[in-house]
Formats: C-alpha cells, structure tokens, sequence
C-alpha cells in the first residue's frame, strides 16, 4: 500500500481533515517542483509507549498532550500538504503505560491477537517501523506475536539472533532494512519510481535492560559499527535514498563503541541521507540540544543531514521534507528542510490547549481495548496488607515512601546483576510527593489496606521519572541526608510546641533513604538551605547513621536506587550531581512500581523506623497534616505522636513528643 498522494493542482487544493473541508496549503517544495522534481515528505512517530487515546491511564481522565489519535490527525493534513509521503514509527511503541501492561499482564498474546497499538497502526498506515529498547521489556515471543500483526515492515540492524563474522553476516531478529519501491510524482504529474532504503538501530543497552528475556537469545551490536556494514549493501541493492531509524538520542559528538544515544556519530556514516531520532523523548529541532558539535538546531540537521524527533507518547509529528531531484538514472536531495508539528501547546498560565482533534476512525479502531483498560487501571492487580498512606511521611518513616523504596532496591539489584556493581549495597531514596502543603488538607496517599489498582500507584509515584542509581561514598550519603533533613527547623531544647516543618522546602526534596538507619538532631541548624546551598558546614543533624548495625564511614561505598530528577542534580543533592550515576535505567519508577506488585500478588510495606528523631526530652514540636490521618495515628512508629486540634486551613494539628 503507497501513501503517495499526487497533488490534484500545483499550488492547492480541497482536503477533507477532520475540521471540514479546507484548502490546504502545498509545502514550497510540492508547490514549485517542476520537471525531473519531486518533493518527498517523510513523517515521523517515536516513542508512541502504547498512547492511542488521549488519555491518562494512571490518573484515569483525558488529556490533550497524547495519544496516536491525535497525530494522526495531523498525518492527514500533512499528508494533503505534499505530493509524496511516507509515514514511519521510530520505536518504543510496545510498552509504557497501562495499556501495554493490561495486554502484556492481563490479557496476553495470542497466535493471531492484534495488539492495539499496532491496530491503532495499521489504521493510519504506516510505511516502516523500528525497534526501541521498549519493544523486548515483555520477552520476545511476545514481541514477535505483536509484530506478526503489522501490516508494514519493522526492521532492526542491530539485533541478531545468531552472530556471524561481520553484521552483515548475522541473523537479525527482524529485517536489518527494507527497500521500498515506490513510484515519485514529479512536478509535472509525472511518476518515477525510486528505492528507499529504511536502516532501523536500537540503544545495544538493552542486553542489560532486560537481560531476563535476551541473554542467551538475541545479541546486540554497535549502532554506528552496523550501519558502517549494512550501508554499502543497501546502495548496492539499489538503495536511492537512506533513512536512519536511528531509535538513539541526539548525544555525544563523539563516538564511542556501544554508545546509548548514537544519533550524532550515526549522522556521520557515508551514504545516510537523512536520520528520523528518538529515545530521548525530546523534540528535535529544537533549543534543546544546542551546543552539541554538528548539531544546528535551527535547520534541524546533524552534520548537513536532516534529522527530526517528534516528542514522546504523540505529542509531535517530526517531520522532514527533501526535494529530490533527477540524477541520470537515480534521485539526489536539492533541497531540505525540517520541522516538528504538535498536538497541544502550553499556554502561559500552564493551562493546555488542543491544536488537533483525535482521528475517530483511529479511536473506534480500539475502542474495545480502550474500555478494557479503563477496567483494568480501576480494579485490583495487588493486595496490600498495610495501608499506604502519607499522612506521617514528614515525621516518620512511612509505607507509601517505603514500598517506593523497596520496588526501586528490587529493581536496581537486578539491574546491576553482572555488572561491576554487583554486590554493593543498594540503598533506595524515595520522598513523599503528596504530603499536603500546597495542595491542601486532602493532598495525602491513602490507601487502605485490600486491593491496590494502578490508579492507586499513580497516587503512590506522581511523576513520569525514570529509575536511576547512583554510586557515592559514606561522607555523600552523610551529606545526601543532612540536605534532606533542611525540612526541618532548628528547635530548641526544652521548649515546647515549636512549629517542626519549612514550608519553604517542598516535600519532593524530603528523601528517606532506606537500607541504614539514622537519626535526625533537630537541635542543630541545617547544614544546608532549601535550595540546597551549604550553609552551616560544620552542622551535623544526622547521627547514628549505620549500616547492618554498624557506624557509617566516609570511605564506605553505597549504590542508592533514585530517579533522574534526583540522579542528575534535581534538588541540589550531594552525591547526585549528574556524575555519579552508573545506571540510567529505560523504565519509569511507576512502571517498576507496578511490575513489583503484580509479580509479589501481595505487598505489606510496613514502615520499619529505619529513621527517626532523636530524643530531646522535654521538647515537643507542632505538625499539620490532613485531618484523615487521625485514624492511623496508632501505627506510626518510632515516634510519641497526639492530637493536638486544629491547624489553619482545614489541616489537623498534631504534637510530637521530642
Ligand atoms: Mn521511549
Ligand atoms: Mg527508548
């Protein structure tokens, strides 16, 4: 099936889109091709992560920042604006939220089972796909089940089932490339044909990422080794034009073998025309990535060749036009220019406004699964047997914090499995997210003890991050704490009812590392402020900080499970500067969250008062937390806590015996 659409007249012409009939406007390069000209418009999805709908699954309402049913919406448009098109995916569509999970979880891959988002797909048509690292998170047999149903070749250069002497040698998993024969409608309405050669590359990490279902059934090879081999041969095959599905981040300029984000050295191979980039889930051009050597934001090139990525989860359509001209018997690039398209916009007062409709037919296409997810997300896929709620988590060590920690520990030890990390304690940092504040008197986690949903984890893990570790000596863990606890005011011993949070420090910045214990002297000043700059270098809040029962020592080395926020400077942490990670791992916190659950069947993240205050007796210290917390004021552990009436604002206050 060709989506090569000839152009009815030169310059316009009547479009039916979504919005009625309207007179779409021709690109420049469809406009005025003459003879021996065509204009070819090469449209890019990446990392779709299962977004059909425009909808949040986790906190279960519409949005207008996703969903392939608005992008393709645009495809449409976009599509009536150019003589010639072709519409690629470029990775990491299989998995990434609760739809994916539901088919992967709940209702499986069958021989002969469409999954929806190849459904969604099929629908709007696409030419080619890729390969993300996302694709093998559920095994390949249950990958290879979900391809069977695609109605447009997916190709992987870089993934073999068998290696041979050279890449050119190997079995790949899928196609390494496809040639599409096609025929070109030039200026003057007259078609010719050409070949375009698809080359698909993936982060070759993901023998690590999801080592369980790979090793031993699949290798990986280096992005810009392979396409060095599998270049050559293309063009011999008669290859006129070659697309990098480069699923790799616009990185470093510099090669290195093996790298993750490969997109710039890739650029660099001979005989790649232009390169459809991904992975990073970022928008391409943009402002974003200056200052990378080759890399012109502006023109949307990577060393002269054109390069586009659209966003995540839909949110853009990259798009890349070439005019092509005839050479002899071939074609060659006169002219390019690139430009993303998305699907919303932020206005200034953060509020979000729509630019696009969803594509009904896309929408009806899985409606069903849609409904099915909905049902999913909204009943149980876990027990509990502790409530999980966040009413204490300032004061106290507490379940919603500690069941973000331990899924974060379970997931970073297998991660680091084999590597040289291997066997270092991991300790785990997690923060209360919704604990009040701000967000009012009913802004806790409650959970009660029985069934947990997704819904609920969204609760449990507000935001999108992704699970990083980091590695840091004793003396950083030290300062990791004494930063976290600048919540806290300085009290006076002694005295009592002194006011014991900040409200200048948010709660996000509050990490409770599990894995030692430690105690908080709160008759100290802050070593740090709540922005994190050293302010008291001699002040020591933390005390009795040990590990396995034993005093922590500057010299001593940990691994702590975070996220990317906190891993890559967020917050200001010492030890989490960006330069200490030694895992940056593809999955989100939620997603690791969700697949602890579902793999235990029941949790019970009782809180084990691995910190607490140390004693000031005679000193008693006022905290305001949601009114609702009353009913658990009996399992908080390790510290002498009662009512102690109202606090502002609908909030219930609290006194805490020091
Ligand atoms: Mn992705
Ligand atoms: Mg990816």
């Amino acid at each position: 099936m060709s989506h090569f659409r000839p152009s009815m007249t030169r310059r316009t012409f009547l479009s039916t889109t979504t919005a009625g009939t309207v007179l779409a406007t021709l690109h420049p390069f469809s406009a005025f091709a003459s003879a021996g000209q065509a204009h070819l418009r090469i449209m890019e999805t990446t990392d779709l992560h299962v977004h059909v709908y425009p909808y949040d699954y986790y906190s279960d309402r519409e949005v207008d920042t996703v969903g392939l049913a608005r992008t393709a919406a645009h495809v449409a448009d976009i599509r009536s604006e150019a003589t010639n098109s072709l519409l690629i995916d470029n990775g990491d569509f299989l998995q990434g939220n609760p739809m994916g999970d539901y088919i992967a979880y709940e209702r499986g891959m069958k021989e002969g089972d469409m999954h929806p988002i190849i459904t969604a797909m099929n629908t709007i048509g696409f030419d080619a796909s890729t390969l993300g690292n996302h694709e093998f998170n559920y095994g390949l047999d249950f990958l290879m089940k979900s391809l069977a149903g695609a109605e447009f070749p997916v190709v992987s250069a870089n993934v073999a089932k068998t290696l041979g002497s050279s890449p050119t040698e190997d079995t790949t998993l899928v196609p390494p490339y496809v040639i599409l024969d096609r025929m070109l409608t030039d200026g003057e309405g007259n078609a010719h044909p050409i070949r375009i050669g698809l080359i698909g590359f993936v982060p070759p990490q993901i023998m690590n990422w999801d080592r369980r279902h790979l090793e031993g059934n699949v290798s990986a090879r280096d992005i810009v080794a392979t396409a060095k081999a599998y270049v050559p041969q293309m063009r011999e095959e008669g290859a006129e034009i070659i697309v990098a599905l480069s699923h790799s981040g616009i990185g470093p300029a510099e090669y290195t073998d093996g790298m993750e984000n490969a997109s710039v050295p890739l650029a660099m191979v001979d005989g790649i025309d232009a390169l459809l980039t991904g992975h990073h889930h970022r928008v391409f051009p943009s402002a974003s990535y200056n200052g990378i050597a080759g890399v012109d934001t502006t023109t949307g090139t990577i060393h002269g060749k054109p390069a586009a990525m659209g966003g995540f989860w839909g949110s853009h359509l990259g798009v890349i036009d070439l005019m092509l001209e005839r050479d002899g018997n071939s074609w060659r690039i006169a002219g390019q220019s690139v430009e993303t398209r998305p699907i919303s916009k932020r206005n200034e007062d953060r509020s979000i406004t729509a630019l696009v409709e969803s594509d009904q037919t896309i929408l009806d296409a899985v409606a069903t699964d849609h409904e099915e997810t909905l049902a999913y997300v909204r009943r149980a896929v876990g027990k509990t047997a502790a409530p999980l709620h966040s009413y204490f988590a300032l004061v106290a060590d507490d379940p919603s914090v500690q069941i973000v920690s331990i899924a974060q520990k379970w997931y970073v030890e297998q991660m680091l499995a084999g590597t040289e990390h291997e066997g270092l304690p991991v300790l785990s940092a997690a923060a209360p997210f919704k604990a009040g504040g701000r967000g009012g008197p009913e802004y806790y986690t409650d959970v009660p003890p029985g069934d947990v949903a997704i819904k609920n984890v969204a609760d449990l893990y507000l935001y999108p991050n992704t699970v990083r570790a980091v590695r840091i000596s004793g003396a950083e863990l030290r300062d990791w704490l004494e930063r976290s606890v600048g919540i806290f005011n300085q009290v006076e011993p002694g005295k009592a009812d002194q006011v014991l949070l900040n409200p200048e420090f948010p709660s996000y910045n509050f990490d409770v590392i599990d894995g030692v214990t430690y105690e908080v002297d709160l008759s100290q000043p802050s070593k740090f402020t709540p922005k994190g700059e050293l302010e008291n270098s001699d002040a020591q809040r933390i005390v009795n900080l040990m590990f396995n029962g034993s005093p922590v020592t500057d010299d001593m080395e940990f691994v702590i499970a975070t996220n990317n926020y906190r891993a890559s400077g967020g917050g200001a942490f010492p030890g989490a500067k960006g330069d200490t990670i030694i895992l940056e791992a593809p999955d989100t916190n939620r997603d690791v969250i969700v697949r602890y659950i579902v793999e235990q069947g029941t949790i019970d993240p009782k809180a084990d008062a691995n910190w607490k205050f140390a004693p000031l007796p005679g000193t008693s210290v006022l905290f305001d937390t949601g009114p609702a917390a009353e009913k658990y004021i009996g399992d908080v552990k390790g510290v002498e806590i009662e009512s102690a009436g109202d606090g502002p604002d609908g909030f219930a206050r609290f006194r805490i015996g020091l």
